[in-house]
């Protein structure tokens, strides 16, 4: 589903990615494992075109996306969560699941010539929509609470939640499981796994988290110094000894 070539991004003299190499094949959920300063953020916002390449190339499904910028990869539904922002914080957490745009254009259009009858019934269709989002993240009682007060787990799961208010395709999540308790990081999991399995969802996901990898990912890519090490299954992974020195043996 996504071929990164050679991909390198240096902040001036520092090479924070370095010549990656990797796939990510449709309908699997990837771990992205390696220490801390490896370049796997940076990868993602590469790929999610918040940041442009210095060089090396990304396809999805054989088209170029390289440099594309996010709101056209939204529309290809490719998608990077993030932190809920500061000024969602004080709306609640429907509201913002209601924020997230429609991923065809064309519905502005629509609603002008339709008038207000027809955005009233959009707003219900997102309203109801929000609602199943919410119900199936476990966390329908927290519809009316404030954004910015739930728990930082209960958050994760809402970043989560704004990827299913569109069809997305592949969804980048890092650090899913960062400062998580255990119940939310199986319920992540497991919110995971549902979308992977009923929803064609691919994911590719950065996790320090072993167990948790290990539960819900398929292949798993370790990189260190801006590339790849090694790929594999985690028994694999955990037996490369490339991986044990640079990573799992510190
Ligand atoms: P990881 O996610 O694997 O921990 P990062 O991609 O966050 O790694 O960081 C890789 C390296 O690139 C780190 O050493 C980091 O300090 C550096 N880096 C990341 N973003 C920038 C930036 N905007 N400017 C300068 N250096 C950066």
């Amino acid at each position: 589903m996504i071929v990164v070539k050679n991909l390198h991004k240096h902040f001036g003299g520092f090479h924070a990615v370095d010549g990656a190499s990797l796939t990510i094949e449709k309908g699997t959920i990837t771990g992205l494992i390696g220490p801390n300063g490896a370049g796997k953020t940076t990868l993602f916002n590469v790929i999610a075109g918040l940041l442009p390449p210095t060089s090396g190339r990304v396809t999805m499904e054989g088209r170029d996306i390289t440099g594309l910028p996010p709101h056209e990869l939204f529309h290809r539904g490719l998608l990077r969560t993030f932190q809920i922002a500061h000024e969602f914080a004080s709306m609640s957490c429907r509201e913002n699941l209601m924020m997230v745009p429609p991923r065809q254009s064309g519905e502005t259009l629509w609603n002008t010539w339709f008038g207000r009858r027809r955005i009233a019934d959009e707003e219900r269709a997102l309203r109801a929509k929000a609602d199943e989002v919410l119900e199936f993240l476990t966390i329908e009682h927290l519809a009316d609470q404030r954004a910015g007060q739930i728990s930082g787990g209960q958050k994760k799961l809402l970043e989560l939640g704004r990827t299913m208010m569109v069809d997305a395709r592949i969804v980048f999540l890092d650090e899913v499981g960062a400062g998580v308790n255990r119940t939310l990081l199986n319920t992540i999991g497991e919110a995971i796994l549902r979308l992977n399995a009923e929803r064609d969802y691919t994911f590719v996901v950065i996790e320090h988290d072993m167990d948790f990898i290990g539960r819900i990912c398929g292949p798993v890519i370790c990189m260190a110094e801006g590339h790849v090490l090694a790929e594999g299954t985690l028994d694999e992974i955990r037996a490369n000894e490339d991986v044990i020195e640079a990573y799992l043996g510190t």
